[in-house]
C-alpha cells in the first residue's frame, strides 16, 4: 500500500525513532509499504518516520528498481565507520522541490539488522553512502537541511511557511 509522505512540519520527522524489537509479518508488511511508497514518490531511500511510523527502519534502492539485489532494508541501523568527503546536491521526499549542496562522508559502513533480526554490515560509497547517512539522520529526527547554513535553512523554512499558508504544503 502506498502511504502519503510526511512533510517538514510534522513532528514525527523531528523525533528520535524507537527501536524495532519484533521481527514479524507486520514488520515485513511495513517494509513492503515503504518500498511501494518510495517508488511511487520517485525516491531512492525512505525512512519509516516519513510515512508516520516512528521506528528505526529505512529502505534504500539507489538503482531505483533496476537491480533487485540493490534493495536494502536497514533495521536499527548504526553508522560504524565513515571515510572521506563528497559534496553534491541532495533532496528529500519530505521537502519536495528543495535541493541543496550537502557535504557528507564518501564511504560509510553501517551495522543493521535484517527482517529476521540478524545483524549484518554493509559498506557503500558515493550515492549509497549518502543514502545511508541521509536515512539514518531521519531516524535520529534530523533532516538534510540541518547540514546547510543557518541562512539557507531559514530561507527554506520561510518558503515552506508561505506555501503552507497558501495551502500548497
Ligand atoms: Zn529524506
Amino acid at each position: 500500500m502506498v502511504h502519503p509522505i510526511v512533510k517538514l512540519g510534522d513532528p514525527v520527522l523531528e523525533r528520535v525513532a524507537g527501536p524495532v524489537t519484533v521481527f514479524d509479518e507486520e514488520l515485513r508488511k511495513l517494509v513492503d509499504d515503504m518500498f511501494e511508497s518510495m517508488y511511487a514518490a520517485q525516491g531512492v531511500g525512505l525512512a519509516a518516520p516519513q510515512i508516520g511510523a516512528s521506528k528505526q527502519l529505512a529502505v534504500i534502492d539507489t538503482t531505483f528498481k533496476e537491480d533487485p539485489s540493490a534493495r536494502l532494508v536497514l533495521v536499527n541501523p548504526k553508522i560504524i565507520h565513515t571515510e572521506g568527503k563528497q559534496t553534491s546536491s541532495e533532496g528529500c521526499l519530505s521537502l519536495p522541490e528543495f535541493r541543496e549542496k550537502v557535504t557528507r562522508a564518501n564511504k560509510v559502513t553501517v551495522r543493521a539488522q535484517d527482517l529476521d533480526g540478524k545483524f549484518f554490515e554493509r559498506s557503500g560509497e558515493g550515492l549509497l553512502a549518502r543514502a545511508f547517512l541521509h536515512e539514518i539522520d531521519h531516524l535520529n529526527g534530523k533532516l538534510f537541511i540541518s547540514h546547510v547554513s543557518a541562512l539557507k535553512r531559514d530561507l527554506i523554512k520561510r518558503k515552506i511557511r508561505k506555501l503552507a499558508k497558501a495551502g500548497q504544503w
